[in-house]
């Protein structure tokens, strides 16, 4: 099937609109709202005015929806990549609906959610304790003091695939209690990138996976961002800048591509089952 996104663990992206408000340090440098300034666009903060899109761009998921049932092989489908699902505004509940309804009509895409309001996920979707199939829910937690605040939130909803995105990892995080309880059942973490990226310490990544190894989950490493330890970058890359104190191995500055994503000398890269891969 024919990919439309670049990110690694999905096949497509989805925008039920564009435009955000800044929510937690993992925002700080947010990606979506740079992107939206240099195409000319005025769309982050509570005050201003979010972007809608056309019908024929509304349309785009029946046809994936069509390509996988016809290939047996279903598609996953980032939602969102340029707001959060689950921001609380006026204006948006209309959107939401549309895209509910999007989600149960096309039950060959999963349909991965990733918020950092998962506190309002109970009031905001309309499923309650029977979640479709297809929908994965997932949040962001860049420390611990957001594994604390929003995991129990994930928790609470019933969706078939739950899921942790650690990107950027600003900090070491514990999630033994919640994997040991299946409250998630995927994790994906990766550093950032930018020109103002925070460098995140390869042993925060390693106790992540650690834990996920422990505890059987999957987990997905996506990349090191700006960043990466000198051990993991070819020898003729050289770094644009280096950094020794404060973290446990010296870090150097090559950018997102020269960084790649090889995590101790191998990629990881876990996913859950879709629902017809696994049966249910
Ligand atoms: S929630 Fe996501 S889209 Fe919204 S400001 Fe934060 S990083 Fe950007």
């Amino acid at each position: 099937m024919a990919r439309d996104s670049r990110i690694e663990w999905t096949d497509h992206t989805f925008n039920p609109w564009w435009g955000c408000t800044k929510v937690s340090p993992a925002c700080d440098h947010c990606y979506a709202e740079a992107w939206a300034k240099r195409v000319g666009l005025d769309i982050w903060s509570a005050g201003r005015p979010r972007r809608f899109l056309s019908d024929a761009y509304w349309r785009q998921p029946q046809r994936w929806n069509a390509a996988a049932e016809e290939s047996g092989r279903p598609a996953r489908v980032f939602c969102a990549s340029m707001a959060d699902v689950f921001e609380w505004k006026q204006g948006l509940s209309r959107w939401r609906e549309r895209l509910w309804h999007l989600i149960e009509d096309t039950p060959f895409l999963d349909w991965l959610l990733l918020t950092k309001r998962p506190h309002l996920v109970r009031r905001l979707a309309p499923w309650g304790d029977d979640w479709p199939a297809n929908v994965w829910l997932g949040t962001t937690v860049e420390d611990q003091k957001w594994v604390n605040k929003r995991l129990p939130h994930l928790a609470m909803n019933p969706a078939r695939v739950r899921f942790l995105s650690c990107e950027p990892l600003l900090d070491e995080i514990h999630l033994d209690d919640w994997l040991e309880q299946e409250a998630v059942h995927w994790v994906i973490a990766g550093g950032e990138s930018g020109p103002k990226a925070r460098p995140s310490d390869p042993a925060w990544f390693m106790a992540v996976r650690d834990q996920c190894i422990a505890h059987g989950t999957p987990f997905h490493f996506k990349q090191w961002g700006d960043w990466a330890p000198l051990d993991a970058v070819a020898s003729r890359n050289l770094p644009r800048k280096f950094l020794r104190d404060g973290y446990s191995t010296p870090m150097g500055r090559f950018g997102k591509k020269a960084g790649g994503r090889a995590l101790e000398g191998r990629t990881w890269d876990g996913v859950p089952m879709s629902v017809s891969e696994n049966g249910l």
